[in-house]
């Protein structure tokens, strides 16, 4: 069967090797003030990929030095708006040029398919910087009419130095969401990567200073959230903070921010989102929808869809065909994989479109413990298991594609991010009721809707508490398109023109008018 022969397959060689595993500060490969390293893993064998420089507070000191002189002293904010742009644009004909390089070192990283970094993220990433190259030249304030004799107008100004910190599971596109704006409106960065991936920021922010980016406009500390990541959230000389991850730490860095200079805070944080199968949905393709939904990136995506609510009339047949799904998944070594024309919904620029390899291989063993801990969960609570539960082969952290139907809304595997490839499916009776459901959480990142009906989708995407919702399509990630949650997913929005205002001041400048007649 598959799982024998995935324990028996060696892995994989990697076609890239590591050029980069220090800091990245005022232009320069540094060590870590202490000297000290930290193993990053390959999820596939548990082996150490490279030894990579361990920042802690001291090391953010210096990047957050360099960054405020690059924005006091330096060009970055004082070059034309359109000089900027050029830069950000050289950037990305550079990743597109390493596009497989920089995709290979993201999957040997965080063990995602090969295929769906090669052909997704990282043109993804450079389409995003594209998108923001537009922006440089075109944020600019108003003139507004006032009472009184007076020329009022608005200046719209870069923030300053902004820090920002990134979660483990789109390293690379996290890094571009984060950086893109920041950069485009003129303020200088300093980034906190994860711990468990901080291998492809270090060779992207590389290819930026070929590209011409100012020593010190961005700087790369990788390091642990702890240390390195509160010391930047808590930095006195930071002025405004970007944050995705869980909510947990998202209240963490929030409470840092609050306590030392009540810098702003931005907050991409975790989701458990619906997805919901109306009466009159064609089985067959919400089947497939909801199963990409859930299982795309290993299951590990904020937005995932992980609660799938299917309306009674259409229940058992879609039990049935999700299950039927899941176990035709094809589950191996991420540097296998080939890309699904099937679920491409809208084209591999604007769509992370599914690998039909998604290797289901978990970022750590941490990670990996955590679901199968959920699955014994939903198990002992009564739900019922229709396929997976377990590890899959002997080696690294894959795990089976899961399916679990009969949830109820209490359950620990309805209510909590997994963050894994395990669907809940619940059902429901009408739209009043599945709206009272679905908004029953306390996050609010994103949903899907399943329906033909067009009187259905409206008082859905009306009455959904919701960031994003997706009709009749999911995880459209378009760099125009605003993400960000209600409630306990988060503060703001990133990526879109909606991204611009957290990293400008609005400076509001009023002069009398001598001759007010005129
Ligand atoms: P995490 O919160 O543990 O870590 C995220 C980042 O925060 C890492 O860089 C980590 O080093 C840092 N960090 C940890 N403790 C810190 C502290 N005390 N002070 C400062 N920084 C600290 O989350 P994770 O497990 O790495 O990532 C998965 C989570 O991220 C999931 O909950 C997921 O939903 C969420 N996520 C959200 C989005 C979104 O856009 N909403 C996107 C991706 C991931």
């Amino acid at each position: 069967n598959s799982t024998a022969a995935a324990a028996a397959e060696e892995p994989i060689i990697p076609p890239v090797s590591v050029k980069h595993n220090q800091l990245l500060i005022n232009g320069q490969f540094v060590d870590a003030a202490s000297g000290r390293t930290f193993p990053t893993m390959d999820p596939r064998t548990g082996k150490v990929i490279a030894h990579v420089a361990e920042g802690d507070a001291e090391d953010i000191d210096i990047a957050v030095s360099a960054a405020r002189k690059a924005f006091d002293e330096g060009p970055w904010p004082r070059m034309t708006a359109y000089e900027r742009s050029k830069i950000l644009l050289r950037f990305a004909d550079l990743l597109e040029k390493h596009n497989d390089e920089i995709a290979a070192l993201e999957t040997w990283d965080n063990g995602k398919p090969y295929e769906q970094a090669a052909k997704i993220e990282v043109p993804m990433t450079a389409r995003l910087f594209r998108y923001y190259a537009g922006w440089a030249d075109k944020i600019h304030g108003l003139t507004l009419p006032a009472d009184g004799p007076y020329h009022v107008q608005t200046l719209h100004e870069p923030i300053g130095v902004a820090g920002q910190i990134i979660p483990w599971n789109f390293p690379l596109l996290m890094y571009a969401w984060k950086v893109g704006p920041a950069l485009a409106c003129g303020n200088t960065v300093v980034i906190k990567t994860a711990e468990q991936t901080p291998l492809s920021a270090i060779y992207a922010t590389k290819l930026f200073h070929e590209a011409g980016l100012p020593d010190g406009v961005l700087n790369v500390v990788s390091g642990f959230g702890p240390t390195a990541g509160a010391a930047l959230a808590s930095h006195m000389n930071v002025d405004k903070l970007a944050f995705t991850g869980s909510t947990v730490t998202g209240k963490i860095v929030l409470e840092l921010a609050a306590k030392s200079n009540l810098k702003p805070v931005t907050l991409e944080l975790g989701g458990k989102s619906p997805f919901i199968v109306c009466e009159d949905a064609d089985v067959d393709q919400a089947v497939e929808l909801s199963h990409f939904a859930l299982f795309f990136n290993q299951g590990q995506c904020c937005c995932a869809g992980s609660r799938t609510f299917v309306h009674e009339r259409v229940y058992d047949e879609f039990v049935e065909k999700a299950k039927a799904r899941a176990i035709k998944r094809v589950v191996g070594d991420p540097f296998k994989g080939v890309l699904s024309k099937a679920l491409s919904t809208s084209g591999a620029t604007t769509c992370c479109g599914g690998a039909e390899n998604d290797s289901l291989q978990q970022v750590d063993s941490e990670q990996f413990e955590k679901i199968l801990r959920y699955i014994r969960s939903g198990v002992e609570s009564g739900a019922n298991l229709e396929t997976g539960g377990n590890r899959f082969g002997a080696n690294g952290y894959y795990i089976q594609p899961t399916v679990f139907s009969n949830v109820k809304d209490d359950m620990l595997i309805a209510t909590d991010e997994i963050f894994g490839p395990v669907q809940s499916i619940l059902k429901f009776k009408d739209l009043d009721e599945v709206i009272r459901r679905a908004n029953n959480s306390n996050y609010g990142l994103a949903a899907g809707v399943f329906t033909q009906n067009i009187d259905t989708a409206n008082t859905l995407t009306r009455a959904l508490k919701a960031g994003s919702i997706w009709v009749n399509c999911f995880d459209v990630f378009d760099a125009a398109i605003p993400f960000g949650g209600y409630k306990m997913s988060g503060h703001g929005r990133e990526k879109g023109i909606y991204s611009l205002s957290n990293y400008l001041q609005v400076k509001a400048v009023v002069t009398p008018l001598k001759n007010p007649a005129w």
